[in-house]
């Protein structure tokens, strides 16, 4: 059971919230899409419920509220360092079910992987989730096949139509917000993908023997290493330190995280001029593994949601999920090559 607003109501609520959290939603920004005259969708900050996009796929995920694209860890002098304090409020972030299902994910990597990452720790330990529903499947999403489509693991749910808005709140957090905005009490259905036209088949039996396959060379040459990919994905985590001097005290700056992407040049890179994956298949190789093997293998399950964010961005067509079915035919055969 959840309540039922009007949208003038529901925006009090919000207004009472952004007291204590800073709320983080898919929003339409006009002119800034890949081409011209296009739109981008992508997390920012609202005010109200009218600034959420509900009806399209958003072509990033929340995940830089909290892995922020660039980071500060904290600030040195000659003789001092002082930690970066960090954002103060919380985030209450609104987003789909899929990528409910990716903070499981990056909290494995951040905070189960033997360590603890404090940063990430201070801004996740502040983070509420809403989820809104998805009535119908977007192109390119395989979530079904990954069993990403559905969650119960959220703090609210929330729907509108028209100019009524379906609220849920899932423990009592959000109840001292509540208190005082009119409501009414009401029942509502939560929607969930049931059906993808896009499948995925994950392959049991990958081994490694499959990196020898001839299927990674289509990517050597489609590939143009521009990393977009890894950029969008809710659940690559990978990042990069940058050392900030000032310039009117060069002895003085910052050390700042950063994103990075395994699909571009010189990510593995090292001392004494060595690189490790030169060749853009391989890259493709080592993300594509990543994703349904090696975190499957520490963790129990896929690293990927299914979210078809790759796909969408990709400005080669090169698509995650046909990989993912061509790496299941090259896996049996390696299989059938063995008996
Ligand atoms: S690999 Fe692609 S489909 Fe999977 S979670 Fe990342 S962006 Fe989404
Ligand atoms: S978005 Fe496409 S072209 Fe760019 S790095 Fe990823 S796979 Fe390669």
């Amino acid at each position: 059971m959840g309540y039922k607003f009007n949208t003038t109501n529901f925006n009090e609520f919000l207004r009472e919230l952004k007291k204590e959290y800073r709320i983080f939603a898919p929003k339409v920004f006009k002119g800034m899409g890949t081409f011209s005259d296009t739109d981008a969708i992508r997390y920012g900050e609202i005010d109200t419920v009218d600034e959420i996009e509900f009806k399209e796929k958003s072509n990033f995920s929340y995940k830089e509220v909290l892995l922020p694209i660039t980071q500060t860890l904290f600030y040195f002098t000659e003789e001092n360092l002082s930690e970066s304090k960090g954002e103060e409020k919380g985030a209450v972030i609104i987003l789909r079910s899929c990528d409910m299902h990716s903070v499981k994910r990056l909290d494995e990597i951040y905070l189960r992987n033997g360590f603890e990452d404090t940063y990430y720790k201070k801004l996740r330990e502040k983070a509420k989730f809403i989820v809104i529903g998805c009535k119908e499947s977007f192109s390119n999403c395989f979530c079904v096949s990954m069993g990403t489509n559905k969650t119960s693991d959220f703090n609210g749910y929330l729907d509108v139509d028209g100019d009524k808005v379906y609220f849920e709140a899932k423990d009592n957090i959000f109840e001292e917000y509540l208190k005082e905005i009119p409501k009414e009490e009401a029942y509502f259905t939560k929607d969930f993908v049931e059906k993808n036209e896009v499948k995925v088949n994950i392959s049991p039996n990958i081994s490694l023997k499959v990196m020898d396959s001839n299927m990674w060379k289509e990517y050597s040459e489609r590939c143009i290493a521009c990393g977009r990919c890894n950029f969008v994905c809710p659940t690559c985590t990978c990042f990069t330190m940058q050392d900030i001097f000032y310039k009117d005290n060069k002895n003085l700056g910052e050390r700042r995280r950063v994103w990075a992407s395994c699909q571009v040049d010189r990510y593995t890179d090292m001392a004494g001029g060595h690189s490790f994956r030169k060749d853009k298949g391989q890259r493709m190789r080592f993300k594509v593994l990543h994703k349904v093997h090696d975190f499957n293998k520490r963790f129990g399950y896929h690293m990927c949601v299914g979210c078809g964010r790759c796909d969408d961005i990709c400005p080669e067509y090169i698509s995650f999920s046909n990989c993912v079915n061509k790496l299941s035919i090259a896996v049996d055969e390696v299989v059938n090559s063995e008996k």
